[in-house]
């Protein structure tokens, strides 16, 4: 790896097992930018984050370790790669203190994605009649760690000088604030960190596979696919997954959003265009359709379980590889800590 090329971090949190919107809205673009060699990557697990779901310990523990195991088996390579695990970077609490004290409280509090956390509990019918005070009501007896929860996102980026962030959509919002929180930084004591840019994942969302107009969600476990669902589970989930009316195989995501949501799920992976698959299956029903994509699905992730098994039977190999990964991001990490204190005034300097 040179230094010349430009820094690209991104991380998941091992908050279970991973399902094909995960794949396709990440994973998938992970590895494909890991192998295009344009970039020095760094992909952490980001435990940190997740511990703001309260997990329980032996959860998260082996949701820690599990997400390593499948970011190796879809083909993350730590020789490629920093893989590291987000909580063993001690600098990176320093920073997120720092740069904690640069964001006032009303703009963490203003997130999409924090207000969708704290609401997540709540029918759509009670989110309506939902008034400001009792809004401010909930939002004041929630958990602290949601509400920093963007410092942190913007601590792990810019403490690599990360200058791309493969991320969904749900966090273009908290990338910006990232972005402003650098700016800001850079303008008051010099400039440091880079502003980083999102690389959107070209899917953008997979749907539920029981309600399409729902995203496919560890949160609606009956709608997703997981990556190390059993054929015969693949094959029942499609069979029982949500279709439209009429029999036509065709993309319209207004009048047919479940047939479209499908159809984009097989075109990714098979690598045909949507029209090909059109003419593909043109005299064919919804339940032929969804055989086949049962199969495509099932034969595509053959090699990842395969390959998910040997790690499973490798697990001191896997954390070695874990802990190598993680030392390698601290260095960096501790070199960059240092030069912010020093701008800001946290190392005094001896000759003054
Ligand atoms: P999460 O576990 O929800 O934090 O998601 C990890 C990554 O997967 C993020 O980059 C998400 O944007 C992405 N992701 C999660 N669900 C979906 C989905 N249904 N469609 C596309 N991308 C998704």
């Amino acid at each position: 790896m040179t230094n010349k090329k430009p820094v690209l971090v991104s991380g998941i949190q091992p908050t279970g097992r991973l399902h094909i919107g995960n794949y396709l809205g990440a994973l998938k673009q992970f590895v494909e930018l890991q192998n295009s060699g344009k970039y020095q990557c760094y992909f952490f697990v980001a435990d940190l984050h997740a511990l703001t779901e309260n997990p329980s310990p032996k959860d998260l523990s082996q949701n820690i370790i599990n997400l390593v195991i499948d970011f190796f088996a879809v083909g993350l390579d730590p020789k490629k790669s920093v893989i590291f695990q987000q909580s063993q970077i001690q600098s990176l609490q320093e920073l997120k203190w720092v740069l904690g004290t640069l964001v006032p409280p009303g703009e963490l509090l203003r997130m999409t994605a924090f207000k969708e956390k704290v609401l997540q509990a709540l029918k759509p019918e009670e989110r309506e009649k939902l008034t400001k005070e009792e809004f401010d009501k909930i939002v004041v007896s929630t958990n602290y760690g949601l509400v920093e929860y963007p410092i942190l996102m913007a601590a792990d980026i810019l403490i690599f000088g990360g200058q791309f962030v493969p991320i969904g959509h749900d966090q273009l919002q908290h990338l910006e604030l990232a972005r402003t929180i650098a700016r800001k930084f850079n303008n008051r004591f010099g400039k440091i960190f880079v502003e980083p840019r999102p690389l959107l994942a070209p899917t953008s969302r997979v749907m539920s596979l029981d309600d399409p107009t729902k995203k496919m969600s560890k949160s609606l476990p009956n709608g997703c696919l997981f990556l190390d669902d059993k054929p015969e589970d693949i094959r029942a989930k499609f069979r029982k997954a949500v279709t439209d009316s009429g029999s036509e195989i065709k993309f319209d995501e207004v009048n047919k959003p479940a047939i479209s949501n499908l159809l984009m799920i097989y075109s990714e992976f098979s690598g045909l265009t949507i029209a090909q698959i059109e003419a593909k299956f043109k005299n064919k029903n919804y339940s032929q359709f969804k055989e086949a994509l049962a199969e495509l699905v099932i034969s595509y992730f053959e090699p990842f379980n395969k390959k998910k098994k040997l790690f499973q039977k490798k697990i001191v190999q896997v954390k070695k590889q874990l802990t190598a990964g993680s030392n390698k991001a601290h260095i960096v990490a501790y070199k960059k800590i240092q030069e912010v204190k020093k701008l800001i005034g946290l190392i005094p300097h001896l000759n003054n």
